[in-house]
């Protein structure tokens, strides 16, 4: 027996949840899971569709992208995420979709704006769009470089990865990032629908002001502060 079942299927669960949460059409999409102790990573197979995938269809690679367990092809992404790992020593999961709102603001190459609690709720700051990168780096190692374009966008931004955990890649689409697997795909739910609020939003009133800054530390807070007081102990 695989000494990597429980991670494959911690990894193929939270794939699964992708078109359950109209996250991903099709082959859209792709998650993967850390086990950091045995310095592996599971991700799902490239172009295989929800309805047919099976846990034991995960592949499992090092952080040198370098296949230990699987007969399939890794997602075409595999290398921005094994990137991100070496890099981010804390992130235990990584979610990527093409789901429409997050997509359509990246493609607009803006960042989402914090305009009201919901998004305070989660994050305090405006959820990052990384510039689309030159075509030196496009004929480069792309999927590599894209893990890099991640990192270079928050180090620009002076942003912290433990405190946001999302960002929109200009011109293609969102990645978003969490503790597990799971946590991963609820953050690229919530981007999701955040995305959504901010268009309709801007829709209503182009002037819209962003959030004032005691609402969003208000609403930060009483759920992840010190002193939270937000749900049951
Ligand atoms: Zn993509």
């Amino acid at each position: 027996m695989s000494s990597y079942k429980s991670l494959k299927e911690e990894c193929y669960e939270a794939n699964m949840e992708l078109p359950k949460l109209d996250l991903v059409i099709y082959t859209f999409g792709n998650v993967s899971a850390v086990d950091r102790e045995k310095g592996v990573f599971a991700i799902k197979p490239s172009g295989v569709p929800y309805e047919v995938l099976k846990p034991e269809d995960i592949v499992i690679l090092d952080f040198d992208n370098k296949v230990i367990e699987g007969n399939m092809r890794p997602s075409s992404d595999t290398k921005t995420h094994a990137f991100l790992y070496k890099e981010w020593t804390e992130i235990g999961g990584i979610a990527h979709t093409h789901a429409t709102y997050s997509v359509s603001w990246a493609q607009a190459q803006r960042d989402i704006p914090i305009f009201g609690t919901t998004h305070a709720d989660h994050l305090t700051a405006d959820i990052p769009c990384a510039p689309p990168m030159s075509d030196e780096l496009i004929q480069g190692d792309y999927e590599h470089v894209t893990g890099q374009q991640i990192l270079d966008c928050f180090s620009d931004k002076g942003i912290n990865y433990k405190e946001v955990e999302m960002v929109l890649l200009g011109n293609h689409g969102p990645f978003t990032w969490g503790k597990n697997a799971a946590k991963a795909v609820y953050n690229s739910k919530v981007l999701e629908e955040l995305a959504r609020m901010a268009y309709l939003t801007l829709q209503i009133n182009p002037n819209a002001p962003r959030l004032k800054d005691a609402l969003i530390n208000k609403h930060y807070e009483r759920k992840h502060g010190k002193n939270a007081y937000y749900g049951q102990n």
